[in-house]
């Protein structure tokens, strides 16, 4: 087994814990104090971190370390560096920015989401290359937004620096399951606009309000005919239609038939589903006479499935199960994560593994086991060092 630095890799999740990095650019925060401790720790041990702007003042940092033992693939380890807010104050019963070990756990904001497994990564890869020389290199990337628009992960792609990754592991939290695949979003906002005119004389106008209601009941039999058509995926379950916000008039005019109304749709796929398709049947259904329908595409994340017999899969379930002695179980990936972007737009095969419960992250009193931390950087090293090799069994 490969030898981690396990203080190390603590201490290093508690100096990021306590630099708050929250995703909060209108308020002047954003994760730059931990890119800059990432970057820093990158140089103590003699790597060279590139430093690259996804926007201003919202740094990616990518090392690429060479293993020296002649070709071989390029693994690309991920994780982000900025977390959301730490929300409601008097919801924590720790200092969220403390990052306080009791009770044999780690506490604050991005403890779990996911600081613990950037420093995985990085520690992984510090204790490959301390083991000696090893075929192929590792990209070590610590990329920021991705709590927000994940400008940091399309940044990279747009920059061809995905172009050379033969497998990317993205160390967000999920709870030690191997997650292949990830649950697809698409958000619409559907403008119907009609005439406006007065609410005694109806007639007059042409009312956007009765074509958005009968949209958001259409949208209930949508839902059932794709998840009549698609079978809950094991891992990833049912497609959702969801209409989240319907807006239309105002209070302060009931006696006004407004010209527009808008109803917001959050789809959650799973893979086979087809994003344009779902649009245009969306599109199709809020047509009615008189009424112009127009459908915005506001995000569009396709589901991930890279199947499990993929070599950046089968090295990381031949880790997890050589470090832990147990059999690696698969899940899946309830939102998207920066592999979404990787796989999708960058064409590189993702799994999602990390320290961390998956249901903690974007919590109050947000924790990770201290245990898993140090066991989840030996799965790491361990996985880069198969994959770099093909020792896969
Ligand atoms: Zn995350």
């Amino acid at each position: 087994m490969i030898e981690v630095d396990a203080r190390g890799v603590v201490e290093f999740t508690q100096a990021l814990v306590r630099v708050p990095s929250t995703n909060d650019p209108a308020r002047g925060r954003d994760e730059r104090p931990a890119a800059e401790l990432v970057a820093a720790k990158m140089r103590e041990w003699g790597w060279e971190p590139h430093v690259q702007e996804a926007a201003p003042g919202r740094p990616n940092v990518v090392a690429v370390v060479e293993g020296g033992g002649g070709e071989g693939p390029t693994l690309m380890f991920e994780g982000h560096t900025d977390v959301v807010t730490e929300g409601d104050l008097s919801e924590w019963t720790v200092d969220p920015f403390g990052g306080e070990i009791r009770d044999g756990r780690l506490w604050g904001r991005g403890s779990a989401d996911m600081k613990s497994g950037l420093a995985a990564t990085l520690y992984a890869t510090r204790a490959l290359q301390l083991a000696g020389p090893f075929p192929g290199r590792i990209k070590v990337c610590a990329l920021a937004d991705e709590e927000g628009l994940m400008i940091g992960a399309h940044h990279f792609v747009a920059e061809g620096l995905a172009a050379d990754v033969d497998g990317a592991i993205v160390a967000e939290p999920e709870a030690g399951e191997i997650c292949a695949v990830a649950k697809g979003a698409l958000r619409l906002r559907v403008d119907l606009t009609g005439k406006m005119a007065h609410g005694a004389m109806p007639r007059h106008g042409r009312n956007p309000v009765p074509a958005a209601a009968s949209l958001v009941a259409a949208l209930e039999t949508l839902e059932k005919e794709l998840q009549d058509r698609h079978p809950a995926h094991e891992h990833l379950g049912e497609v959702y239609v969801t209409p989240t916000v319907v807006r239309a008039g105002s209070e302060e005019q009931v006696n006004v038939i407004p010209a527009v109304a808008s109803v917001f749709v959050d789809v959650r796929t799973i893979p086979g589903v087809d994003h344009q398709e779902i649009a245009g049947r969306v599109g199709a259904l809020a047509a009615r006479d008189g009424i112009i329908a127009e459908v915005s595409i506001l995000v569009d994340r396709p589901p991930v499935d890279v199947p499990v017999d993929d070599p950046v899969v089968a090295a990381l379930a031949a880790a997890h199960r050589a470090v832990t002695g147990q059999e690696p179980v698969y899940g899946g990936v309830p939102g998207s994560t920066d592999g979404t972007v990787l796989t999708h737009w960058g064409g590189v095969p993702s799994v999602v593994y990390g320290p961390g419960g998956k249901w903690i992250a974007h919590q109050a009193d947000e924790y990770v086991e201290v245990a898993e931390i140090v066991r989840c950087t030996r799965v790491f090293a361990e996985a880069a060092r198969r994959f770099l090799t093909g020792d896969l069994s």
